[in-house]
C-alpha cells in the first residue's frame, strides 16, 4: 500500500540524491550536453525540500502536484519541464485518493512515462530519461524493481546513439557515455525503493 508518508518520502529521498549527485549529474551533462543537469535538478530539488521544511505535504496528490510545480518553474532546461509533466501527470492519475494499490502506483509512474513522451515528443531507444523509465515501469510491475535491474537499465542506456535532445548534437559520439537525465531517473527509482523498505 502506498500513503502519503511513502510517497512524501520517496520525493524527499529523491530530492536529497539529486541535491547529493549535482556534481555528477552535471559532469555526465558536460560531456555530452551543456553541464547544467545536476544545477538544474538541484535547485527544484532544494526548493521542494524548502517547502516541505515549512509546509508538509496533505494529501497524496500533493506531493506529486507541489513537486510538479517545484520542477516546471525552479528547474529550466528540457529536463525541468519533462519531469514537471510527469509528476503532474502521476497527480492527475492519483486524483482524490489517500492510498494506491501497487497496480494503481504503476498506473500512476506509467501516466508519468507517458507525460515525458508526449511533452518531449519522445520514444524509447534515443538515449534519454525514458530509457531509464521504461525498464523501470515494467519492472515496478512485475514487483522487479531493484538498484540492480535499474544499475543495468542506465548501462543499456549508455549504449544508445542520443537522438533526442542537445546529446543528439554529437551523434556517434554520445555512444557509451551516460545520459545525465537518464541517471537522474535512475535516482527517482533508487529513492522509491528506499521509500519502501
Ligand atoms: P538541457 O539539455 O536543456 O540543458 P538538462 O541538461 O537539464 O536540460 O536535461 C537534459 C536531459 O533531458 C537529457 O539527458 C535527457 O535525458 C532529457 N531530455 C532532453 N530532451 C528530451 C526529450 N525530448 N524527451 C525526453 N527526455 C529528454
Ligand atoms: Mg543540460
Ligand atoms: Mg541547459
Amino acid at each position: 500500500i502506498v500513503t502519503k508518508d511513502l510517497t512524501h518520502k520517496w520525493f524527499t529521498l529523491f530530492a536529497e540524491k539529486v541535491i547529493q549527485e549535482k556534481e555528477q549529474l552535471s559532469e555526465y551533462d558536460r560531456i555530452i550536453g551543456d553541464g547544467d543537469h545536476g544545477m538544474n535538478m538541484a535547485r527544484g530539488a532544494q526548493q521542494l525540500i524548502t517547502l516541505w521544511q515549512a509546509v508538509p505535504p496533505v494529501h497524496l496528490s500533493d506531493v506529486f502536484k507541489q513537486a510538479a510545480m517545484k520542477w516546471i518553474s525552479g528547474v529550466g532546461g528540457a529536463s525541468g519541464p519533462l519531469y514537471g509533466t510527469a509528476f503532474l501527470e502521476m497527480a492527475k492519475a492519483v486524483g482524490a485518493k489517500e492510498e494506491l494499490s501497487n497496480d494503481e502506483l504503476v498506473t500512476a509512474v506509467k501516466a508519468g512515462f507517458e507525460g515525458i513522451k508526449k511533452r518531449g515528443k519522445s520514444d524509447i531507444g534515443q538515449k534519454t530519461m525514458l530509457d531509464l523509465w521504461a525498464p523501470a515501469v515494467q519492472d515496478l510491475e512485475k514487483d522487479e524493481l531493484t538498484m540492480a535491474t535499474l544499475q543495468t537499465a542506465l548501462t543499456k542506456t549508455n549504449e544508445l546513439k542520443a537522438t533526442k535532445g542537445r546529446a543528439s548534437f554529437l551523434g556517434d559520439r554520445s555512444i557509451n557515455e551516460v545520459d545525465p537525465g537518464a541517471a537522474s531517473s535512475k535516482l527517482f527509482f533508487e529513492a522509491l525503493i528506499e521509500a519502501g523498505e
